[in-house]
């Protein structure tokens, strides 16, 4: 019995499980999911600052035939201590200097004429003008960033604001990453007749790259019980596996049986969608194992659509499922009733709305339309047909064109 394309999705989720913390220096967090809410250790700003170059000055002294004398400057990263604003003067001071007692307004000084040690204020101002207030951003023990919240860079700026040069986010998960196959040969040694090269190993730890993991590679394992146990034990050191081919009916397909020989639970072998039928699944120790088809679009698709979502909870991520865009089919789809299709599209925008046409042959063997496609348009599986003009849900892997 074959997973429907979302109970398998829904059961990887379930078993995918949360890593443990680790503290991060705040130079290596971004992507990173944030593992402890951060509070405010202090007010932001800490006092109260001038938000512009200018002269901090009481507003009532201040009009166009009122000359203020100026006595005092407080240029950024010097305190205000010991200098006030008397009446009739004015205290120059630069941004992000603290403001001086008797102040209440900062004056920018493109809005003052100085001559002979005197500022004139020319235009209307208004008591407050230009002064950050002490908290008025942060105040101390204020929710700072949730638990759970994907650090992006403005979260860094944050962090580093407030004094945290490292945190406490969820461990990247270490994937290994295993070819199998008596036909697969590196990249830059010269396949000879009948050989392929392992390019799988090389575009899924891309993508594990790219979510956020740190990818391992095993090599190849041959297609046969030795080999295979060898590189099987060494994956499952790692936090999840991936194996790629030899999963199949072939009689050379044996990483289903060498994988519960090492003791790995299977919880299923075929999931309903096409390309990436032959797609296994299982528990060591509560350590996902993915067993990918060999052909190279098939482990692509499924490593998108089914690795990457546990890699992402792994991650603490809550939002692990791409959310879709729609765009209008532009020619009409036939397909297998009874399996989900991911159709390699490009999708374009056209005046105010989204088309998506199929980037070319879909068969298996086609890496080129993988190529030329932006997206995959995932086609529900009690459909034989969509018609030109539906609306189909799309997830999107690179930029959309503009014609
Ligand atoms: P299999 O599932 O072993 O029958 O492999 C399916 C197809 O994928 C065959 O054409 C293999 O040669 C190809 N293939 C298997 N492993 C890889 C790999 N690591 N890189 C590229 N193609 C592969
Ligand atoms: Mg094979």
């Amino acid at each position: 019995m074959a997973e429907s394309f979302e109970s398998a999705r829904a059961l990887i989720l379930e078993k995918a499980l949360v890593l443990p913390h680790e503290s991060v220096s705040i130079q290596e967090v971004v992507g990173r999911v944030l593992a402890e809410e951060v509070r405010a250790p202090w007010d932001m700003p800490q006092w109260d600052n001038s938000a512009m170059d200018g002269f901090a000055v009481r507003a009532e002294d201040c009009g166009p035939s009122k000359p203020l004398l100026i006595e005092g400057y407080i240029p950024a990263g010097a305190t205000a201590e010991g200098i006030s604003v008397g009446p009739g003067r004015a205290v120059r001071i630069m941004t992000g200097a603290p403001t001086p007692v008797g102040c209440d307004t900062i004056v920018p000084v493109e809005e003052t004429e100085e001559t002979d040690g005197r500022v004139v204020i020319e235009g209307r101002i208004k008591v407050g003008d230009h002064i950050r207030v002490r908290g008025e951003d942060v105040q101390k023990g204020a929710l700072v960033i949730a638990a759970g919240t994907v650090l992006r860079p403005v979260e860094i700026n944050m962090l580093a604001s407030f004094g945290f040069h490292s945190v406490t986010v969820f461990r990247r998960p270490q994937v290994a990453i295993l070819s199998t196959g008596d036909e697969l040969v590196e990249p830059g040694e010269i396949p000879g007749p009948g050989q392929i090269i392992n390019s799988n190993a090389y575009s899924l730890a891309a993508a594990v790259r790219e979510v956020g993991g740190e990818p391992l590679l095993l090599g190849i394992a041959r297609d046969n019980r030795k080999s295979l146990t060898e590189k099987l034990l060494t994956g499952l050191q790692a936090d999840v596996l991936i194996t790629t081919a030899g999963v199949s009916m072939g009689d050379r397909d044996l990483v289903c049986e060498v994988l519960e020989n090492v003791g790995v639970g299977r919880l299923f072998w075929k999931i309903d969608i096409k390309p990436g039928r032959p797609t296994a699944f299982g528990l060591k120790e509560g350590k996902p194992v993915f067993s990918l088809p060999g052909n190279p679009v098939s482990s692509m698709v499924t490593f998108e659509e089914l690795v990457r979502p546990a890699l992402l909870k792994m991650m603490g991520h809550s939002q692990v499922i791409k959310p879709f865009i729609k765009a209008i089919l532009k020619e009409t789809v036939s397909k297998k009733v009874g399996r989900t299709q991911f159709l390699r599209v490009r999708v374009v925008s056209e005046g105010n709305r989204l088309v998506a046409s199929s980037s070319g042959d879909q068969n298996t063997g086609i890496l080129s339309t993988m190529l030329r496609a932006n997206g995959i348009a995932v086609l529900p599986a009690d459909r034989a047909q969509i018609e030109a003009g539906e609306e189909v849900d799309i997830h999107m892997s690179s930029d959309i064109d503009v014609i």
